[in-house]
């Protein structure tokens, strides 16, 4: 038998076996027993949570003919066609793959009808706000003429992008991440279940990792039995989570406490260069800072993670007064608000680092403690020429992060579209696409866009497989632009006849009358392309010849908000000044 992973496997079957989200499975059973149900709930929160699962627990235990404390049986044949996805009045749509109102429409034609097996139609929509608008306005139709037969489930990660008028229509349910000890009893449990022995230790790092997801604490564990020997020991759950391994978080801290700062920088950016992700570092931080004030106060509850407890994290807690952790604990929930939604995450970190490392009013070392006692360095004051040198440095962080702050549009995706040098095969038919864009209208890219799936799913295989990588970019009546992410499917693309007139077909059966020739390009040599052609249509020079590549872009919402207008008139939201 093929393997399968343990999410699949261990999916949660009854309310009771969703971990971590009490106050919601006893609120639906209870609905469920008293025959109270909603035709619509919303169920929101992290990936992972048990959303999904929840839903099709809820489309079993309505439908069940056994169903007892609002539990489904699981046996009969009603509950076994949900649990295997063969159950067609149980029906899951993932928005994130079909956000067309033909999909919706569709769906509130046959709500009409009664169900043919099940006592209810239970409609789960995964990542509804993926919907486009027309989606969501058709669904808002179908949920204000409720069908006495008809429950809507719909699931989203980000409740924030569902318009409100949807919201007010259902019950809504916040899941919550699930707490760290409750991830670890899960995967106990099915370690025992599946005779897989483990070190404690091992589980407490991924259920950590998991960031109060399930299903990601059940992926991470696969990987982690997958590269194990035997046991599962804390050293594979490291390799795999990424996790920082002790001698780092040691070395990092302890610079810092230090008052080291080229050092602490130094060892940032080997983690970094060992491509430790921003955040989840910060995370790990965070975590070893609290561990040494526990450890401080209570040593004894950190005895299950004796691997943490190396002398280096010993001295460290013993020779640091309490404030000064506290400080850094601060300094580091800073850092982890503020790197949140920036793609300069490294840039805060290095910050966060000199201040880590310096600290303005608290002395390093606490003053009952025998000097003897520490390592010799934190109880160095830094002397004053040190100092002045790291305010510099700091003074040159903060700078250069005013500086992302005011421009964010210097992007490293963009950077990342400058032309490159190589020689290029593919030439990018210019003319063409000045064509496009001056006849592009933003309702002609919006109705290409709301069709774009459903126009891949309808070509050949192979054909699918080209667009995949691609995206319409911009269109009008005749024209329609198409970017590609890599230059040999362009060129393959831009070469088949036959691929041209499927689209051209496919698209006219979708949008009325609808039959546009195609220019197609790399995605590449787009920012490139739009910049030329609206500083060619306007008389204000955007970007001279000296700046040509990496700053032009930039310059767009910096100087000419007038040209911005012109491009969001063109290319509607998809006019890049991010501003994240
Ligand atoms: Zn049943």
């Amino acid at each position: 038998m093929a393997y399968q992973a343990l999410y699949r496997v261990w999916r949660s079957q009854r309310f009771d076996d969703l971990v971590g989200q009490e106050a919601i499975t006893k609120t639906l059973k209870n609905a469920i027993q008293q025959q109270k149900t909603s035709h619509a709930y919303l169920f929101t929160g992290p990936r992972g949570t048990g959303k999904t699962s929840a839903a099709k627990i809820f489309a079993k235990a309505i439908n069940c003919p056994n169903s007892i404390d609002g539990e489904p049986c699981n046996e009969c044949e009603m509950c076994r066609s949900i649990t295997e996805g063969r159950q067609e009045d149980v029906i899951e749509i993932d928005a994130a793959s079909n956000n067309g109102v033909e999909e919706i429409r569709f769906i509130r034609d046959r709500a009409n009808y009664a169900p043919t097996a099940a006592k209810y139609k239970v409609y789960i929509i995964d990542e509804v706000h993926m919907l486009s608008t027309g989606a969501f306005n058709a669904l808002l139709k179908t949920l204000e003429e409720p069908k006495e037969h008809v429950i809507f489930v719909l699931a989203t990660t980000e409740p924030h992008k569902i318009p409100a008028t949807i919201i007010s229509r259902t019950q809504r349910f916040d899941f919550k991440r699930i707490d760290v000890q409750a991830i670890i009893g899960r995967m106990a449990y099915i370690l025992e279940q599946s005779n897989q022995p483990y070190e404690e230790q091992a589980l407490s790092v991924i259920a950590r990792a998991a960031e109060g997801g399930m299903r990601d604490a059940l992926s991470i564990l696969d990987q982690a039995i997958s590269f194990s020997n035997e046991t599962i020991t804390l050293e594979d759950a490291l390799a795999v989570t990424g996790s920082l391994t002790t001698e780092m978080m040691d070395g990092f801290i302890g610079a810092c406490l230090q008052q080291d700062v080229s050092g602490a920088l130094e060892v940032l950016e080997n983690i970094l260069a060992e491509g430790k992700e921003a955040r989840r570092l910060t995370e790990d931080l965070l975590l070893y800072c609290r561990d040494l004030l526990i450890y401080q106060q209570a040593p004894k509850l950190l005895e299950n993670r004796a691997a943490y407890l190396t002398d280096t994290f010993k001295q460290l807690a013993e020779a640091t007064v309490s404030e000064r952790l506290y400080n850094m604990i601060k300094i580091l929930s800073e850092t982890q608000n503020e790197i949140r939604f920036t793609n300069h995450a490294n840039v805060y970190l290095e910050v966060a680092t000199v201040k880590l490392a310096t600290p303005q009013t608290a002395p390093a070392v606490s003053a009952s403690q025998p000097v003897n006692s520490t390592p010799a360095a934190v109880s160095q004051p830094a002397d004053q020429a040190e100092l002045t040198a790291l305010k510099t440095q700091l003074q040159q962080l903060q700078n250069e992060m005013q500086q992302l702050k005011a421009n964010p549009t210097v992007e490293k995706e963009e950077r990342k579209a400058a032309p490159k040098k190589t020689a290029s095969s593919y030439r990018v038919p210019t003319e063409r696409v000045y064509q496009v864009l001056s006849e592009a209208t933003k309702d002609h890219l919006l109705n290409v866009k709301n069709v774009w799936e459903d126009l891949l799913m309808a070509l050949p295989v192979t054909q699918r497989a080209m667009l995949k990588a691609s995206e319409p970019m911009a269109a009008g009546p005749g024209l329609l632009l198409i970017a590609f992410d890599y230059e040999i499917v362009c060129q393959r693309a831009d070469s088949s006849d036959e691929l041209r007139l499927n689209m051209q077909n496919t698209l006219s059966m979708m949008i009325k009358d609808y039959t546009p020739d195609f220019v197609f390009i790399t995605r590449e040599s787009w920012p490139r392309l739009r910049q030329a052609f609206v500083s060619q249509h306007h008389d204000r020079p955007v970007a001279t010849e000296t700046n040509e590549t990496d700053d032009e872009i930039s310059l767009i919402p910096e100087e000419t908000n007038e040209v911005v207008e012109q491009a969001k008139s063109l290319f509607g939201d998809l006019v890049t000044i991010k501003d994240d």
